[in-house]
C-alpha cells in the first residue's frame, strides 16, 4: 500500500535550525532582511520568499507555544512562554511587517513581475498598508485587553447544579436530558447566571464599540462597517452582497427551519417549544455513543476519509503517524477544537477535546478538512499563498463533515448513522438564520454608532422576530433580549461570522454534487485546496466546481436538496 510521505521544504535564505525564541534572536534577521540588496525583479521575488520564510519561522515559535499552552493550561511556564511571545515579540513585528510591505510595494522592479501571479498578494498588501496607522496600535492593544476581559467574564460563570459547581459549558449536556424538568432547571440556572453579568457585558461592549469607531475614523473611514469590510479583506463581495445573503436566508431558509422545529415539537409531544427543548433528541433516545477511546475515533475517522477518497485517507494516516493530533479531553486542556499550521514545517496540527460524543466525530472530520487544505498547498513557495481566505478555508472543512456524514459505519449502525446525518443537516438549516441575525445586528450596531442600550436591545429583538424560529420565550424575555452576549464573535471578532455562512453555501454545493458524482466532486475539491490563497474567492469556488453566489435561487436549490435528503433518513 502506498503511504503518504510528504517532501520537506528546506529554507532558501534563512539558515536551518535557528533559535528564534527571543526578540534579541529575532531582530537581527529582520535587519538583515531589510538590508538585503534587491536590484532586479528576480531578486525581488527571492526577497519576498525570504521574508515569508522568516515570518513563518518566527510565527511557528508562537504557534508552538500556543499549542503547548492549550494542551496544558495549568502549567504556568507554558502560559508565561506564550504570553511572552504575545507581549514581547508580536507588537514589535507589526511595524516591521509594515516596513516589509512598503519595501515590496515601492520596489521599482515590482511592475516587471507577472501580474496574474502577484495580483492577489499585492491587493492584500496595498490594503494593509492603506489601513495601517501607528496611532491605532495602542487602541488595538486596549481592545485586546477588553477582549480578554470578555473571555474572563464568560469563563468565570459557574452555577451550582446537583450539588456541584459547574461551568456553563459543563451545563450543556443537561440540555440533552430527556427529562424536561431537568432541562428546564439547567437552562434557567444558566440563563439567570448570564443575566447577572448583563450590565458588565454591556459596559464592556460599549467600550469596545467606542474604540472600534475610533480605529475606523483614524484610518479614514466614515464608519466601522466600511472599515471592517476592508480590514477583513472582503475584496470579492461588499456590504450589499451580505445584505442580499441576509434577505435570501430570511426568505428561503427560515421557513425550512420552522418546519424542522415544528416536526421536533410534534415528536417531543409538547405544546410549545421552549428554549430548553432544542438540544434534546425528539424521540427520547440516549445520546449517540460513537466510540470510547480516541484511538477508535482516529482509526474510524481514517476509514471514513479513505472511503471519501483513498488519498485523503493516506494523508490522515500520515497525521496520525507523525503525532500531529491531540484529540482526548483531559484535565488542564483548553476547551474547544482547532486546526493550526506549523508554518515553517508546513504541517497541520489538530487539537480537540473528544469525550465520546457524536459531535466529536463531526469535529474531527471538520478539522481534518482544514488539515487537508494545509497539506494541499505545502508546495506553494509564497508563504502568503499558503494561507487562504476564511470564506474558503471553511469550505474545506465543512465539506468533509458533509461527505463524511454519509459514511459513518465505522461508528454506527445504519439507524444511528441516519440520526447523526440528520443532526448535521438540520443543524445547518438552523445555523444559517442565526448567522444572518448576528451579521444584520452588527450592521445595525455600527451604522447607528450613537445608539442607546435600549435601542440596541430593541434592534436585536426585532431581528429575532424576523429570523428566529418558533421558540416560546415567555417569562424569559430578558434572556432573549441579551442572548447576543453569548455570541463571542460580536465581542472578539466583529463582523467575522458571515464567512461561515458563505462557506456553508460552498460546502453544500460540493455535497450536492457528490450525491451523484462523488469522484468528480472530490477531485475538484482537492484541486481548489491546492490553490491555497493564490486566487480571488470566486476563482477558488470555481476551481472547486461551485459558484460564489448568495442568490435566492442557489440557496433554494440547496435547501430543496437538504429537504429531500432529510426525507430519506430515518428519524
Ligand atoms: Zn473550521
Amino acid at each position: 500500500m502506498s503511504r503518504y510521505f510528504p517532501e520537506t521544504f528546506p529554507h532558501q535564505w534563512l539558515p536551518e535550525n535557528l533559535e528564534l525564541k527571543t526578540w534579541e534572536q529575532v531582530e537581527p534577521w529582520y535587519k538583515k532582511l531589510m538590508e538585503e540588496p534587491v536590484s532586479s525583479a528576480g531578486e525581488l521575488e527571492r526577497w519576498v520568499v525570504a521574508a515569508g520564510e522568516l515570518n513563518a519561522a518566527v510565527g511557528e515559535e508562537g504557534v508552538e507555544r500556543y499549542i503547548a499552552m492549550t494542551c496544558q493550561t495549568d502549567d504556568q511556564e507554558r502560559e508565561a512562554a506564550y504570553l511572552a511571545y504575545v507581549r514581547d515579540i508580536e507588537p514589535k513585528l507589526k511595524p516591521i511587517q509594515n516596513a516589509i510591505r512598503s519595501r515590496y510595494l515601492d520596489a521599482p522592479y515590482r511592475s516587471e513581475l507577472p501580474r496574474d501571479r502577484y495580483f492577489v498578494f499585492e491587493r492584500a498588501l496595498e490594503n494593509r498598508r492603506a489601513l495601517f496607522r501607528d496611532a491605532n496600535i495602542p487602541r488595538e492593544t486596549q481592545l485586546a485587553e477588553l477582549e480578554q476581559q470578555y473571555q474572563k467574564t464568560i469563563g468565570a460563570m459557574t452555577v451550582t447544579f446537583r450539588g456541584e459547581e459547574r461551568t456553563l459549558a459543563q451545563m450543556a449536556p443537561f440540555l440533552e436530558e430527556t427529562d424536561r424538568v431537568v432541562r428546564q432547571e439547567a437552562w434557567e440556572l444558566s440563563a439567570r447566571r448570564r443575566l447577572e453579568d448583563r450590565e458588565a457585558l454591556d459596559d464592556l461592549f460599549d467600550r469596545m464599540k467606542q474604540l472600534r469607531i475610533e480605529v475606523a475614523g483614524e484610518a479614514g473611514f466614515a464608519n466601522f462597517v466600511e472599515y471592517s469590510f476592508r480590514h477583513r479583506e472582503r475584496f470579492d463581495y461588499g456590504i450589499a452582497d451580505t445584505v442580499r445573503f441576509q434577505e435570501a436566508v430570511k426568505r428561503v431558509v427560515v421557513p425550512l427551519m420552522r418546519q424542522i422545529q415544528e416536526r421536533h415539537k410534534r415528536a417531543l409531544g409538547v405544546e410549545t417549544l421552549r428554549p430548553w427543548d432544542l438540544a434534546v433528541d425528539p424521540l427520547g433516545r440516549p445520546p449517540l455513543q460513537p466510540f470510547e477511546d480516541v484511538e477508535r475515533l482516529a482509526a474510524g475517522t481514517e476509514t471514513i476519509f479513505r472511503e471519501v477518497d483513498l488519498d485523503l485517507g493516506e494523508q490522515f494516516s500520515f497525521l496520525r503517524s507523525r503525532l500531529l493530533l491531540d484529540l482526548a479531553n483531559r484535565k488542564g486542556k483548553a476547551p474547544g477544537g482547532y486546526q493550526t499550521t506549523l508554518e515553517d514545517k508546513r504541517l497541520p496540527f489538530i487539537f480537540m477535546n473528544a469525550v465520546g460524543l457524536d459531535s466529536d466525530v463531526r469535529t474531527l472530520l471538520h478539522e481534518g478538512g482544514h488539515a487537508f487544505h494545509t497539506l494541499a498547498c505545502r508546495g506553494e513557495p509564497l508563504s502568503a499563498y499558503r494561507e487562504c481566505p476564511l470564506e474558503f478555508c471553511e469550505v474545506a472543512s465543512m465539506t468533509m463533515e458533509l461527505l463524511g456524514a454519509r459514511r459513518l459505519d465505522p461508528f454506527y449502525n445504519s439507524a444511528d448513522a441516519d440520526r447523526s446525518n440528520r443532526k448535521l443537516l438540520e443543524g445547518i438549516v438552523l445555523i444559517l438564520p442565526w448567522i444572518a441575525t448576528v451579521d444584520a445586528f452588527q450592521h445595525w450596531i455600527y451604522s447607528h454608532p450613537d445608539h442607546t442600550r435600549e435601542h440596541r436591545k430593541a434592534a436585536w429583538r426585532g431581528l429575532l422576530d424576523e429570523f428566529g424560529g418558533m421558540v416560546d420565550w415567555s417569562g424569559h424575555e430578558d434572556a432573549r433580549d441579551h442572548s447576543w452576549h453569548r455570541q463571542l464573535h460580536i465581542f472578539l471578532y466583529p463582523f467575522y461570522y458571515i464567512e461561515y455562512g458563505i462557506a456553508q453555501l460552498g460546502a453544500l454545493q460540493i455535497w450536492q454534487r457528490s450525491l451523484s458524482d462523488r469522484a468528480g466532486a472530490v477531485a475538484d475539491y482537492k484541486k481548489a485546496l491546492a490553490l491555497g490563497g493564490s486566487r480571488p474567492l470566486p476563482e477558488l469556488f470555481a476551481a472547486a466546481g461551485i459558484r460564489f453566489d448568495f442568490s435566492d435561487r442557489l440557496i433554494t436549490s440547496l435547501m430543496e436538496t437538504i429537504r429531500g435528503e432529510l426525507e430519506k433518513l430515518n428519524p
